[in-house]
């Protein structure tokens, strides 16, 4: 026992680990960040929006909007709570507020309908669910909770999603529910022009949960003027949403088409694992080189497995903020922004 004792004590004294016999710098750089207790962060949507489109009363909203929705969440990770929980609270408050491109608020179709997509995902075990072309439920992101907990499957499509929804017990929502002035001011703008090219107000969340789990999640109503069945990245786990413990949580919004025709988030996953990339790098790489590179636009909110909320984008802005233990919930708007309470 003894022996074992100094043999171990002089290889620390040698510095003799894995990377070899260490060096004075080795010695003196600092400890690497440890975990957060929990963490938090969201996105409102990211889009060709700056000082010039938003008063700044418009900015105060929104601003005040996502700390309130920030501040619910961190209380369900404060007290415990999951980190699926903490995503599915945060995002039912957006999904309730018109000032979002999601439940209450969500774009309308070319038809002049509301067709809903949500997805989550948990870091744990990589379980998701997700509902595409959903209609009449005030909760999309609570139907795809359904979806991944209770059923054999993990995505379900318009009708069948529908069916799905009310065979759960999902709060059902008329359609008036998701009439909102503003979604009615963009549809007529697209109608006159017969493009779909607007969209942006979708919301995401990502969260780490004291347990040290990860989770992610994503709802909107799309792309304002968008045909019938259309399908975004929000719901396509791998484009729009991606978690998994061993690298991060990612929530997407921007160009759907182009988010899926690169994978976005498990793109992100998939630098960290496989590359060794830290998340920072990871969400740029993907962003800037490869989506953007097709042209398309938009950013995502991401969090590694340590809690560090990280953010990227390639449109002047995203609403967007983040929240960890023992700290006040951050909110910034526009691309340069810092995040500020
Ligand atoms: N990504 C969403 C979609 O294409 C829209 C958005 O994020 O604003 O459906």
């Amino acid at each position: 026992m003894r022996n074992a004792f100094l043999f171990l004590f002089s290889l620390g004294l040698a510095g003799c680990g894995p990377n070899g016999p260490s060096s004075p710098d080795v010695q003196t750089s600092p400890p690497p960040p440890s975990r957060a207790e929990w963490s938090l962060a969201v996105h409102g949507g990211a889009g060709h929006f700056d000082t010039e489109q938003l008063s700044s009363e418009e900015q105060a909203a929104y601003r005040s909007a996502l700390a309130g929705a920030l501040e619910v969440g961190g209380q369900v990770l404060n007290d415990g709570g999951s980190a699926v929980d903490a995503v599915i609270a945060t995002i039912r408050i957006l999904e309730d507020d018109s000032l979002f491109n999601a439940g209450r608020g969500a774009v309308y179709t070319a038809e002049g309908v509301h067709e809903l997509d949500a997805s989550i995902m948990r870091g744990e075990d990589r379980n998701c669910g997700a509902i595409t072309g959903l209609r009449g439920f005030r909760h999309p992101i609570e139907v795809a909770r359904s979806v991944m907990e209770s059923s054999e499957h993990v995505f379900f499509s318009g009708h069948g999603a529908g069916v799905f929804a009310e065979a759960q017990g999902a709060e059902p929502a008329p359609e008036h529910w998701f009439d909102t002035a503003k979604a009615r001011a963009r549809y007529e703008r697209a109608l006159a022009r017969d493009t779909s090219k607007e969209k942006f107000g979708t919301v995401g969340c990502v969260a780490l949960d004291r347990q040290g789990h990860l989770a992610a999640g994503t709802s909107t109503g799309g792309m304002t003027y968008k045909r019938h069945g259309r399908i975004g990245d929000s719901p396509v786990i791998g484009a729009g949403t991606w978690a998994d413990d061993r690298t991060c949580a990612i929530s997407a919004t921007g160009w759907g088409e182009y988010f899926i025709r690169t994978a976005v988030a498990h793109d992100i996953h998939g630098r960290m694992l496989h590359g060794g990339a830290d998340l920072q790098e990871a969400a740029d790489a993907t962003i800037h080189d490869e989506m953007g590179a097709l042209g398309g636009d938009g950013g995502i909110v991401g969090m590694d497995a340590k809690g560090q909320a990280v953010f990227s984008m390639n449109t002047p802005g995203m609403f967007r903020g983040s929240f960890m233990a023992g700290g006040s919930p951050k909110v910034g708007l526009f691309a340069s922004d810092t995040l500020t309470p």
